[in-house]
């Protein structure tokens, strides 16, 4: 298949970096003479027809801007069959050859389920804060959410030791460790609870007082939000209730999914928005743009569409040790 017209649509949860990706796709495109039409909303926006043409002006100015130009959306009618032949008939009706889809797992399973009921060419390019796909060790916009998280975490960190407080700091991450991991090891947070670590309150109590009877005025307790936000505030009525220690909750919430891109973040973009037209040129589908051993490559689609969460075991391990 040779393609000439390539559909760009954003899906699921927005991350930092997306336009990166996007501005990186419209550019190799136009660079290789291929014309590229962007889909407003993700699914939902295609099953309405909102497509916008691309040109190397739309693109331009948008490198550092969190969020998407394209917007995101979730779509409950993508999940059936008949809404899927509807999505496809439009894109073939408007004669575009693929698509490509920056989303999460979850959306490179209406990707995947585009390929296998109607052989219709798609490329993933990951695009999450959470870094939770399977076959990759990167998403985009995890290093900018950390970042982020960091950065506020440094600002509760002044006023805990001001006033000789502990604070539990809700990150997000749904049920991956990744971000609540690397926020903490670079805060240098007392404890890390990751979403599915059972709290054992006792321990953290006497992890906290153990730190200050040997002179620190602050501890910061890292909390996972795990599939419900807001469990810091049971955590925080058990401290109280049964072991009489004040704890102050600050939930990070949605700061971490905006703002500027880190370097980080649009240099992986930039190479994967360009690897998948190189894909797509040269027939590589159902794939996804990955990185592995450090690497931008190609990955099957079929090994990225269930949620991974990475235990980096030695990194709590680490945490632990230089909490101590
Ligand atoms: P993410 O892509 O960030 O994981 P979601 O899980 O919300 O976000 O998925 C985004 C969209 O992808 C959904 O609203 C739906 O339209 C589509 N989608 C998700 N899972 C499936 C599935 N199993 N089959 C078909 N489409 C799906």
């Amino acid at each position: 298949m040779s393609v000439s017209h390539i559909g760009l649509l954003c899906s699921g949860g927005d991350a930092p970096g997306m336009n990166c990706a996007i501005r990186a796709v419209v550019r190799t495109a136009i660079y290789n003479g291929i014309e590229v039409t962007g889909i407003k909303r993700g699914y939902a926006g295609l099953l309405r027809g909102e497509f916008q043409p691309m040109n190397l002006s739309s693109v331009g100015n948008i490198i550092q801007r969190g969020g998407t130009i394209l917007q995101t959306s979730r779509s409950p009618e993508f999940m059936k069959p008949e809404f899927r032949k509807k999505a496809v008939e439009i894109l073939r009706a408007q004669k575009i050859d693929a698509l490509i889809i920056i989303g999460g797992d979850g959306s490179f399973n209406g990707a995947m389920a585009m390929w296998n009921e109607h052989q219709y060419p798609v490329l993933g390019i990951p695009g999450t804060i959470d870094n939770d796909i399977s076959g990759t060790e990167y998403t985009i916009g995890f290093d900018t959410a950390v970042q982020t998280a960091i950065e506020a975490i440094d600002r509760i960190r002044d006023t805990a030791h001001s006033h000789g407080r502990t604070f539990l700091v809700e990150v997000m991450g749904r049920n991956s460790s990744s971000i609540a991991l690397k926020v903490g090891v670079c805060t240098g947070a007392e404890n890390i609870l990751l979403p599915h670590d059972k709290v054992v309150h006792k321990k953290l109590v006497d992890d906290i007082q153990r730190g200050m009877a040997r002179g620190k005025d602050s501890s910061i307790i890292i909390v996972a939000e795990g599939p419900v936000a807001g469990r810091s505030y049971d955590i925080q009525n058990v401290l109280k209730d049964l072991y009489h220690m004040d704890a102050h909750v600050s939930i990070l919430g949605h700061i971490q999914r905006g703002g500027s891109p880190t370097a980080d973040d649009r240099f992986i973009a930039s190479q994967m928005g360009n690897l998948a037209v190189q894909a797509l040129i040269e027939d590589k589908f159902p794939t996804v743009t990955v990185v592995q051993g450090g690497k931008v490559l190609l990955n099957d689609m079929q090994n990225c569409v269930t949620k991974a969460d990475h235990n980096f075991t030695e990194f709590q391990k680490l945490a632990e040790t230089l909490s101590i």
